[in-house]
């Protein structure tokens, strides 16, 4: 059994995939074709936002969002404690200072009233400059961006919405990465979308945002490319990744993520009365990045998980560590009091295989060994 299984859903797309791959190598168009272009109108109309704006991966698209801001030395940027890396790293890497926020235990998204407290927190300080707020949507599950849009509003704070895991969720209809004032997500393999190597894009509905972003990520271009008017990347979406994200996209858009949610819908019935099962509030619909069950405790966890790699069945942690716990950010000063959430969660969590593909057979040898 495989945790994502990737080569199940080429062998199921085979065709496609190989025409459009061969048709971009005979076209001799690289690096920004015809096929970047679609793929970023057709994500547009997908999620309903005006602008999306591809990139090389999904790390560059927050870094994207940070420099359209100017976000740098001496701001704030509120980031949830539990998520994967990228979404502190890129605000550190702007030079600013990522303040960490708990999160809610039921949604694993960051907790709206801890966010309001630290806000005040870091003002009552008054060292850094609150600036932004970056939500993630993690394991698939929007943010609550009804309380984040109220909280962002009374402090005159941006909001930017890591949808790397989010791509394809929604909120009474409204879709991920449609909340921020800028949204991202992410193409690598393993997410909802994926491509077969890196991949980004940005989101905005704002013109002179898209306009920026543009020229960001083909190093601050003018008026044409050897007209350098501000410093960017090169953070491009290679044309042959945009193909296989058109054939993969619709796939994705006609089936794959009802598929996804047949499988959790069928998790949740058989294991809710025995583990705590991933919560999705009324209104809401996740992607399932993840799906991801919690223990008692981490003796509990990590028994469970040895129990599954026996019985054959692929399992992850994500995430062992809170992010107020990495070695990279050691140079600032936590209060473990502010992260007493995450810090449990980190003990207590556990992913189980989830992908499109996945047959009946192998969610009852899961559920099973998890009964057992
Ligand atoms: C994967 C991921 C990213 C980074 O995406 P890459 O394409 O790997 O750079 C950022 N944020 C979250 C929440 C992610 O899961």
């Amino acid at each position: 059994m495989q945790f994502r299984d990737l080569k199940q859903q080429y062998h199921a797309l085979k065709n496609e995939i190989d025409r459009a791959m061969i048709d971009v190598a005979e076209s001799g168009n690289f690096i920004h074709g015809q096929p970047v272009r679609d793929l970023e109108t057709a994500l547009a109309d997908y999620t309903g936002v005006k602008h999306c704006v591809a990139c090389a991966n999904g790390t560059d698209a927050l870094t994207m969002a940070m420099m359209t801001w100017g976000i740098g030395p001496g701001d704030a940027v509120f980031v949830p404690d539990f998520t994967f890396f990228s979404s502190g790293e890129i605000v550190a890497h702007a030079g600013a200072t990522p303040v960490f926020v708990d999160v809610h235990e039921d949604t694993f998204n960051i907790d709206a009233n801890e966010l309001d407290r630290m806000i005040q927190k870091v003002k009552r300080e008054g060292v850094l400059r609150p600036k932004a707020i970056l939500a993630v949507d993690l394991f698939g599950l929007p943010a609550d961006y009804v309380a984040l849009n109220g909280i962002a509003e009374k402090h005159g704070l941006l909001i930017l919405e890591d949808g790397a895991q989010g791509f394809g969720g929604n909120i009474k209809g409204k879709m991920a990465c449609s909340f921020g004032d800028i949204a991202t997500t992410s193409f690598f393999p393993a997410k909802p979308l994926g491509c077969y190597g890196d991949g980004g894009a940005v989101f905005t509905d704002d013109d002179e945002t898209a306009e920026l972003l543009r020229s960001i990520r083909v190093h601050g271009k003018g008026a044409m490319k050897y007209d350098n008017v501000r410093i960017g990347l090169n953070s491009r979406l290679d044309t042959l990744q945009a193909a296989i994200l058109s054939v993969k996209f619709k796939a994705f858009r006609d089936y794959e993520i009802g598929a996804v949610n047949a499988v959790a819908e069928r998790y949740t019935h058989e294991l809710e009365s025995v583990v705590k099962t991933p919560a999705v509030p009324p209104g809401y619909y996740s992607s399932w990045a993840q799906y991801t069950i919690k223990l008692d405790d981490r003796k509990q966890r990590d028994a469970l998980q040895a129990r599954l790699k026996e019985n054959g069945i692929p399992s992850m942690v994500y995430y062992p560590k809170p992010m107020h716990r990495q070695a990279a950010f050691a140079g600032q000063n936590f209060d473990e009091n502010d992260y007493r959430v995450t810090t449990k969660l980190a003990d207590t969590v556990l992913s189980l295989p989830m992908h499109p593909y996945m047959k009946d057979e192998d969610i009852a040898l899961v559920v099973k060994a998890i009964k057992q």
